[in-house]
Formats: C-alpha cells, structure tokens, sequence
C-alpha cells in the first residue's frame, strides 16, 4: 500500500499536471485558455487532447473509455467503448479522436426524460465539460459531460446547474464591481461542500433482506432494545472493520482527486459520515456522485453493505447530506466571509442579505427541491431540518442586522451605531460549534449549509435552485446600486427592505419544537410536509418565470423534471408496496404458520397428557399469534386493494397523490402488525435478519 498521498492524490486523473506534462506545449496553453474562456474546442485541439489522454490512460492500463453523465434518474450513467480500432490483417490500434472526445452519442432511449424526447427520436447527445477533469475507474477513462437531446434541451442534471453559475456569476460580477472589489477577478463560482451520511452493515444480512435489496430501506423490522437513545455512536471510535473501510476509501476516493477530509461515526448506531474539502460546485457535484458509487464498491469489498437511504432504518436516524454552499471569486475571495475593511463588510452584508431573500422568496422551490420519496420520511420528522424552510443566522449576526434594521446600537461587546460604508461590522463570535442542526438553512460562519438534502441526492437539483434565486436577487441589487448616487446609503435602504419584508424567514430557535410549526404558520412561512405537497409550487408562475427568464431551465425541461421527479416517487412507493406484499407472502406468513405449528403441537401434547391448556403461556401466545397473523392477512388485502385503486387513476400528479393517501398509509397499518409479530415469533422461524442484527452487525 502506498503510504505517499501527495503522489497517489490525483493519480487517476487527467488534471492540470497530468495536461501539462502530456500535450504539446502550446496545445496546453492554448487548452486551458479556453476551459477559462468557457469556450469550445476546435477539431486540431481536441484531437491532440484527446491522443495525449488515451496514452495517459493507456499507459494506466485503460482499455475502454466512457462519456459519463448524470441523467435525470439521479445517478451516473456511462456505456463503455474500447480504444481498440482494426488497422487490417487481423492487428489493432488503440485510438481515441478528438471527435470522440467532445461528443458522444448514446442512444439514451431508455433515460427518463419527462417527454423531451420521443422514443423515435431518441438520439441523446454528450459534451465535455472540459472544467471537469477527465479519471479512471476501472481501467476506464472516464469523460464528464452534459447530456442533452437532439433540440439541444437538458437531458441532465448538470447543464442545468453550469446555467445558473454562469447566470450567478454574471450578477455577482456587478455587485463587485459597484464595490469596486473585481480588480483582477474574472468569475465568481459557487463553492460546495457536502458532507454525506450513510449506513454500514453486514454484506450477507443485507442479501437476506429483499427489502434493503429492492428499495434500499428496510420496509419492516421491529425496533432493536437499544436504539441511538445513549448518544454513544456520534463520534464514537471508529470500528476496526469500519477505519478499515474508510482508509480504503479515502485512498480510492484521493486517487480520482476527490478532496476526502473528514469521517465519524453519526447519530444512529451503523451510521456515518464522510465530508470532502469544498470545490466548484459543478466539480463538488461530480465528485460527490462519484464518491456515494466509490463508497458502495468499497464497502462490498470489505464485506458490508453501503446504505444511502434517506431512511433505512425507522425508529433511528435517516441520512441526509449537508450543501454547504458560498459564493468565490477566482482569485480565492470567498464573499459569504465578513470583511476586515468597512467596503468589505458591506459587501459581506448584501451577499447576506441577497441569499436570505433569495431562500424566503423561493421557499417552496428550495423545499421542492429536496424533496423525494426517501427524504419524505426525514424531513419533519424531528431528526431532520422540518419541512418549514427557514435560515439560521445566529444572535449576533440577527442583532447586527436588527440593529441597521432599526437604526439602533449593536450592543455585542462594545456598543456601535453600524454605518455602512465607514465601520468596520464588530466583530461577532462565529460560533463554529454551531450544532443547531434543526435549522434548514444555516449560516456557519461563512458559508450557508442546506441541511435538507437526501442522502440519496443529487446535489445539482438544490444548488441549480439556490443559484438562480440568488442570481435574481443581486441583479436587482446590482440594478439599484449601479445607478444610486450614495452607494452605502442604497445598500443600507436595501438591507431594511430586505428585513422588512422577507425577515419572518430568519429564526434562530429549535426547529423540531411544536410551536415552531405555529409560530411558522403565523410568520406565513410554507409547510409543504411531502413531496407531492410542494411539487406544484415548482410549476408557479414564480419559478417558471425565474428559470426561464436565465435560460437555467426551458418551461419544457421543467415540466419534464416535474414529471419525473412525481414518477420517480410513485415508483419508489410502487416497488416498495410490491416488495412488502412479496416478503409477507413469501415469507413471514411461512413464519407465522412455523410458529402456530409449534404451539399447536405443544399444546395438543399437553392436553393429551391431562394439562388443562386454556390460559397457558403457549396458549396465549397461540392467540396473539393467530389474531395478528389474521390481522395482517386483511391489512395484506387492503394494500393490495390499495395497488388496484391507485392504480386506475390517471395523470402524474393525480397517481402520486393516490399512492400518498392511498398506498402509504395501508404499507405503515400492514407494517405495524408485521412488526408486532416479529416480537411474538420465535428468531429461528422469523425468515429476515432482525434489526439489532442489521445495526451492530459491523464490528
Ligand atoms: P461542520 O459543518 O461539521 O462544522 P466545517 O464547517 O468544517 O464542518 O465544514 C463542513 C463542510 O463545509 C466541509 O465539506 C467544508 O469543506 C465545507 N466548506 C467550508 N467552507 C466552505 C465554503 N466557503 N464553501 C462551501 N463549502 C465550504
Ligand atoms: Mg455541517
């Protein structure tokens, strides 16, 4: 094992390094103008590209290379083609075009495109995004594209997210310069940083559970004695099995240059956390759908099972991924970082106060966001930020804003009038430790951390959101104070508005409490408890208006996500209906009977003997036994009655209401008795590994 990981970081990837030491010199310069300029290659350029890289990839031991993209279904996709090319007599070359390169053709029928693409024209296209590196994984060069369809609309979700940077950059650029603060800055990006939770467990029980294998949640399973009730799992010592896993992975994970940085163990027993260094956002996304696949592969390795689930387990904590996202300048500024100077902290301060009008105004597209059908069991669900979407700034940055709110004194350490534009903003304790993980929206610092998103998430979704809303937010800024003749005094007229108007969002106090949903109803903050609650706000005038106008989404390419994302979840809900009425079929009812048989036997034995059974402990437990088994046949029924009604109805968003009123609450009435009978039958009949043997099945 290499113990070097400045040589080993990297190693798989056709970086900057890896440019400059392959291609002809002036390829190279020529190449990373255009990356920067965001323009296209020319046939002679990519051709030289792409022949360095082959031979990169080659001598790495490469035989195939891929276009690999992120379709509408959430994950990555790629269809591998080998370099081999026949030269005649039976011989062949390695060889690897310019053309192959930046374009490729998948015939991409089978993607879910929300009626963008008939299946007659089902030619899809992909383009290198040549700011995303090109890597190997399994002897595979891998090529990061966008995806989209013959008439040029996004098949994917990362050409949305690259819009609504661009869009961003383009307005933030304005704000600086009104600030005079762009000296020698070319582009603002976003940053992003999300920290992925998961869950470990035992490879062979995993297998044994149809229910973890088809849907990725366990669908039954009574509640183990000991749950996460002790604190003693977050930031626990790392299991040995476990540290053996994460050094792996971290060293796989570095060899494709993906920043791995921090690992503990979480709140529920079994569950984890991996969190890499900050990058680009367009990066940051790639990266992290690369590692939630390096993560699973390296798991099995090691004999387990990686659980990305928003909520595999009921009882103890769903998983979820925190978007820690902020603003960047390329020369290294971040601008969600409060200044030293008084220009600087004004600055600082209409960045603030754009992204929280950007969140307030578009609440229910940030909430629409997030949501599916695994994220449904989290959200609200007091372990998880609630449904209600608010932002946390913490007391002093609400007392500074309250103070230029109200022309007050800030009354933190010492007593200031904040004039903007000639003090310096006193200097407020960032409480790093900040743990107020109730919030949804949280400032930390310098940066804004959406703790919503799924675990099984595709962050692109949430930050193509949050990007674009901001963006309309500082255009406006940047409208009113390119064209005021007080600068200062403008931003100071524009943070007061801010406040009045959108300031009920802020909320610094404990989101799980009750009162918080009545305080939230009374402030006229949204409450959109499931996805199929907040879907039709996406197709508001409000955001179909803010995407369209930016070009960051068509109407048609979100009517197509609308589509998708309302089948996606019925689907999920759909196999997870089917997979419960499989395992009681199949399995359990086999159980059960195991168990009356026993019983019955014993008791029969004993009456021949003489014993008077009737309120006899097997007696007893025959009865409960048989009422339950009874009482689970009818609620088997009434699911499946459930399935045959649903599935009558017609219209996408008419179905997923169906399975939401309909379906989901005859799964939880059959799973509440299944449950209870898994306490009543004996271990050796029960057909599936118990949750106690799923959750401290890793040592
Ligand atoms: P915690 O949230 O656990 O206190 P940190 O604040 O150190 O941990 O960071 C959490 C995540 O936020 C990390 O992935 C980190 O790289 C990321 N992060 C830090 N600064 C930024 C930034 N400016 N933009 C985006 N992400 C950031
Ligand atoms: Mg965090």
């Amino acid at each position: 094992m290499t113990t070097n990981i400045p040589e080993l970081f990297g190693s798989n990837v056709f970086n900057d390094a890896a440019m400059k030491e392959h291609l002809p010199k002036d390829v190279y310069k020529q190449l990373k103008k255009t990356i920067e300029a965001g323009e296209a290659l020319n046939v002679d350029m990519a051709n030289a590209v792409a022949h360095a890289m082959k031979d990169w990839a080659v001598e790495k031991g490469c035989t195939h290379y891929t276009h690999w993209f992120q379709p509408m279904t959430g994950i990555t996709a790629e269809k591998h083609d080998s370099f081999i090319s026949p030269v005649g007599g039976g011989s062949i070359i390695m060889e690897f075009s310019g053309k192959e390169l930046i374009k490729g053709e998948p015939d991409a029928s089978s993607f879910p495109n929300g009626g963008l693409r008939a299946t007659f024209e089902a030619r899809g296209y992909t383009a290198w995004d040549p700011t995303s590196y090109a890597f190997i994984k399994d002897k595979c060069l891998c090529i990061p594209t966008a995806f989209f369809s013959y008439s040029g609309e996004a098949l994917d979700k990362k050409t949305p997210l690259l819009r609504s940077m661009d869009v961003l950059n383009k307005q933030a650029m304005r704000i600086l310069k009104v600030f005079g603060n762009d000296d020698g800055v070319r582009r603002v990006f976003t940053t992003m940083g999300p920290e992925q939770e998961y869950f470990l467990i035992d490879r062979e029980l995993f297998k044994k559970r149809p229910d973890l294998v088809y849907t990725g949640r366990t669908l039954f399973g009574a509640a183990a004695p000991k749950g996460q009730e002790m604190d003693d799992h977050y930031f626990g010592a790392i299991k040995p099995h476990v540290q053996e896993f994460m050094s792996d992975l971290n060293e796989e994970l570095w060899k494709v240059g993906i920043l791995a940085k921090t690992e503990h163990n979480e709140v529920a027993p079994a569950q984890h956390e991996l969190a890499p260094v900050f990058e680009t956002t367009n990066i940051a996304t790639d990266h992290n759908q690369l590692t939630m696949e390096i993560m699973k592969r390296t798991a099995q390795k090691h004999g387990m099972e990686l659980l990305l689930h928003e909520k595999p387990f009921a009882g103890v904590n769903g998983s979820g991924k925190h978007n820690n996202w902020s603003m960047a300048t390329d020369t290294g500024v971040n601008l969600l970082e409060p200044g030293e100077t008084p220009a600087e902290n004004a600055q600082f301060l209409l960045f603030l106060v754009a992204t929280i009008k950007a969140v307030a105004k578009y609440q229910e597209l940030i909430r629409v966001s997030v949501a599916s059908a695994g994220n449904d069991h989290r959200l609200g669900a007091n372990e998880a930020p609630p449904a209600i979407v608010s932002i946390f700034l913490g007391d002093e940055l609400t007392a500074i804003l309250d103070a230029i709110k109200n022309d007050k004194e800030y009354e933190g350490h010492e007593k200031t009038v904040i004039k903007l534009g000639s003090t310096v903003l006193p200097k407020f304790p960032i409480d790093t430790t900040d743990r107020n993980r109730t919030s949804p929206f949280a400032f930390t610092g310098n940066k804004f951390e959406l703790r919503s998103v799924g675990s099984t998430a595709s962050i692109a979704g949430p930050n193509t959101a949050i990007n674009a809303a901001v963006a309309e937010v500082l255009e406006d800024f940047a409208d009113r104070l390119e064209k005021a003749a007080d600068v200062n005094e403008e931003l100071t007229i524009i943070i007061k508005e801010t406040l009045n108007e959108y300031g009920n969002i802020i909320f610094n106090g404990n989101g799980y409490d009750d009162s918080w949903v009545e305080e939230a109803k009374k402030r006229g903050l949204a409450n959109l408890k499931t996805l199929v609650d907040a879907m039709p706000s996406y197709l508001d005038e409000k955001c179909v208006n803010l995407f369209t106008k930016y070009g960051v989404y068509t109407k048609s390419e979100m009517e197509s996500r609308y589509d998708i994302k309302l089948e996606t979840y019925w689907k999920t809900l759909n196999i997870e209906a089917l997979t419960m009425v499989d395992m009681v079929k199949h399995g359990i009812t086999a159980a059960v009977i195991d168990a009356e048989n026993e019983l019955s036997e014993v008791l029969t034995k004993k009456k021949t003997l003489g014993f008077d059974v009737e309120g006899t402990m097997e007696y007893n437990l025959l009865d409960n036994i048989s009422k339950d088994a009874t009482c689970m046949a009818k609620r088997l029924s009434s699911l499946e009655d459930a399935l045959l009604k649903v599935a009558d109805i017609e219209g996408t968003y008419e179905i997923a209401k169906g399975y939401k009123e309909i379906v989901i609450p005859a799964m939880n009435e059959l799973r509440l008795v299944v449950d209870e009978l898994e306490t009543l039958v004996p271990e050796k009949f029960w057909p599936y590994p118990s949750y106690g043997a799923l959750l401290y099945s890793v040592v």
